[in-house]
Order: structure tokens, then sequence, then C-alpha cells
């Protein structure tokens, strides 16, 4: 038997329903299953807009695009952003050409006030905040910052389909917020993310750039009357970034059991949280903080043999993430974030996904606490 980091579960005969209708209707592309997903994701999360994509990676760039284009950035901008994510985050900032600048995360593994503070230059745009694990870290304090200092913030809510802060979604005051819909996040469909801009002018640009810059989609154009249809104006050099119907027929199936499942990845967690009895050191959940429970995180100062144990047992956990200033793209900033630098060294993410029983998180724990040190 083995036990892995991340096992999706689908809705296996609900999902097959959703993309029967696809199949049987002849539309699986944009349109039809999108327009009824947005519709839902932003009636779930209370944000103003919704714009369904075939990725988190392509919603980070736009997000960045977007802005860069609305607010008159130039090349070589400085967006500050973490080394402690999936390098999705930090390419998007490059994809745009602009410049990540790193700032240090907290005990909560998100990027600190203070020195996100500190970071602040006379070029600085944005921040681009990663919810790590489902964790808001101290969300609220990044927004104020970013107020304060008239700059964007981005939310890479990657991790974070499901998290509540204060009872609500959070995201409401940040420029753009992105999910990854991704085979396994919480949220699992195969591949496909959401873009929620603040400003619907924004979101109206979104939808140019998601369809290679055409002004109207064919699901809008097909309900035009008139000999005209084909006529569309193409006003961008746009992309194919769009979702389409069948990943989105999985994604209205998967969004109904959300909270239901992220609720027993608390469950988890907090099985986990009694086995140790404080005797491993796990990554806290903010104050507030209602995590979606992506990851259930630990510090081990043998990681690497501890890893190595735990395969052995059957056992495969994770790490989320490397220091990104350890890829050579990155380098250049190697070593200005040493809490960072050090916590990528210890940390361990423990398998976290529906499959798992109580025995299984006993089994893992009592495996962690005989090997680590
Ligand atoms: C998964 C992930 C992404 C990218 O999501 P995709 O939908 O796979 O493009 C971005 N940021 C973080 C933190 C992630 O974990």
């Amino acid at each position: 038997m083995s036990i892995q980091l991340f096992t999706p579960t689908f809705r296996i005969e609900e999902c097959l329903d959703e993309i029967r209708e696809c199949l049987e209707k002849g539309w699986t592309g944009l349109g039809y299953k999108t327009t009824a997903f947005e519709e839902k994701w932003k009636e779930y999360t209370g944000l103003t807009n919704a714009h369904f994509l075939n990725s988190a990676t392509v919603g980070l760039s736009l997000a960045l695009k977007i802005l860069k284009m609305e607010c008159g950035w130039q090349d070589q901008d400085e967006i500050i952003t973490t080394p402690l994510t999936f390098v999705s985050t930090n390419h998007a900032i490059l994809y745009e050409g602009l410049r990540p600048v790193f700032a240090d995360v907290d005990q909560y593994l998100c990027l600190d006030p203070e020195d996100v503070r500190n970071k602040i230059t006379a070029k600085t745009k944005a921040v681009l905040f990663v919810g790590i694990g489902g964790n808001t870290g101290q969300y609220e304090q990044i927004a104020a910052i970013c107020k304060q200092n008239q700059l964007k913030l981005i939310l890479d809510a990657a991790h974070m389909a499901g998290t509540r802060l204060h009872g609500q979604i959070p995201g409401k005051e940040a420029d753009a917020v992105v999910y990854s819909f991704q085979a396994v996040k919480n949220l699992p469909t195969a591949d496909s993310g959401m873009i929620c801009f603040k400003d619907t002018k924004h979101d109206e640009l979104c939808r140019k750039l998601t369809w290679l810059g055409i002004n109207k989609d064919t699901f809008a154009r097909s309900n035009d009357k008139g000999a005209y249809k084909w006529k569309y104006d193409v006003e961008y050099v746009g992309y194919k970034y769009h979702g389409n119907s069948i990943m989105a027929s999985i994604g209205l199936v998967q969004l109904k059991y959300l909270d239901q499942d992220n609720a027993y990845r608390r469950q988890l967690a907090s099985w986990y949280d009694q086995a140790f009895q404080g005797r491993v050191a796990s990554i806290p959940v903010a104050d507030g903080c209602e995590s979606s429970r992506h990851l259930y995180i630990i510090e081990a100062s043998n990681r690497n043999e501890l890893l190595l144990a735990l395969n052995e047992c059957g056992i495969y956990p994770g790490v989320h993430y490397r220091d990104n200033t350890e890829y050579r793209m990155y380098s250049y900033a190697h070593g200005t974030c040493k809490n960072s630098h050090r916590t990528s060294e210890r940390i361990i993410s423990l398998p976290m996904h529906l499959r798992l029983s109580k025995q299984d998180v006993d089994f893992i724990a009592e495996k962690v606490m005989t090997y680590s040190k």
C-alpha cells in the first residue's frame, strides 16, 4: 500500500452527466458551461467578476498584463512577491517584462508585511500575495500596505478555493484574484482556472485577450441576428487562454462539494495536530482564517532523511516549495530572504486528500514522529 501526497476525488457519475450534456448539445468549447460556472463562482465567492481560463498560470500572466496596460507600467517595474511558491507565480511576472522583487515569508509561510515594506521602491507597482496551503497569513496587513502606498494587489489563490477569512471569501480588496482548478488542487478539474477582477473594465478587456483579441465570443455571436455574425472585430493580438465547457462541467460538480471537502481536509489537519500533540512543528493557520487546507506543512531539521524514511514506509509527501531564488532565473535575489531560505530546507507537506482516514493519519503521524528530528 502507498499513501500519496494528493489523490483527487471526483463525483464521477455527476461529472459524466454534465459532460454528456455538452456532448449531446454539441457544445464543448467557450460559452454554455463556462458561462454557467462563472456565474456559480461569482455567487459562491461574492466577487464581482469571474472569467474561466485554461489555467491559473495564464490568469496570473493576464492579471499582470492587464494592470500593466491599464496603469501604464514600464518594463522592469517591480512586483513584490514571495520566493516560497510554485514557479508559475514568479514566471508570470517575467512573462510581462516586469521584475520580481522577493520579500521574505513569516511564520505562516506567506509574505511578511514588514519585509514587504522594506522592499518598496519608487519602481514598485504591485504586490503578489500567495495564500500558501490555503492560509491567509497576514493578507489584511498586506492589503493595507498596498492601499497606503497606492500599489496594486494580486492574490494568487491557487490553494485558496473555499478559504474564508472572518467568515468571508477574501479578495474583494484585491485588483485580481486568481484560482487554480488544476488536477490536484482543492477543486480539481484537469486543467483550468478562474480570474476575478475587481474592475469590470479589466474583466471585459480580459475576455477579449483570452480569445485572440476578438471582441465577442462564439456563444454571444450565435445568438445575434443578421448575416454579419462572422464580421467581428479583432482589437488586440490576444491569446488562446479561455476555458472550455468540458472542464467547466467538472468544475460545476466539484464546486457543489467544495465546502464539504474542505471541512474534511480540516478534519484531517486536526487529526494530525492531535497525533503530534505539539511534538512536531507544524505551520499554524492565521487567526480568523478558515483554511481550505490544501496543505498540511511540518518542519524537520532532518527533512531529506525524513522524506526517504517515509518513502520506505510507503508514504510519499511533498515539498511546497523550494526557495525560488535557488533557480537560475531568480538567482539574482539569492540570499535576500533568510527565513524563506531556511524554511525551504526544512518543510514537508504531509499527505492531504479525501481518501485518507483517521487510521492513515495516525499511521503517517507515527512514522513522522519516529523518524523526524
Ligand atoms: C498550482 C499553482 C499555480 C498554477 O496553477 P495552474 O492552474 O496549474 O496553472 C499557481 N500558483 C500556485 C501557488 C500554485 O500552487
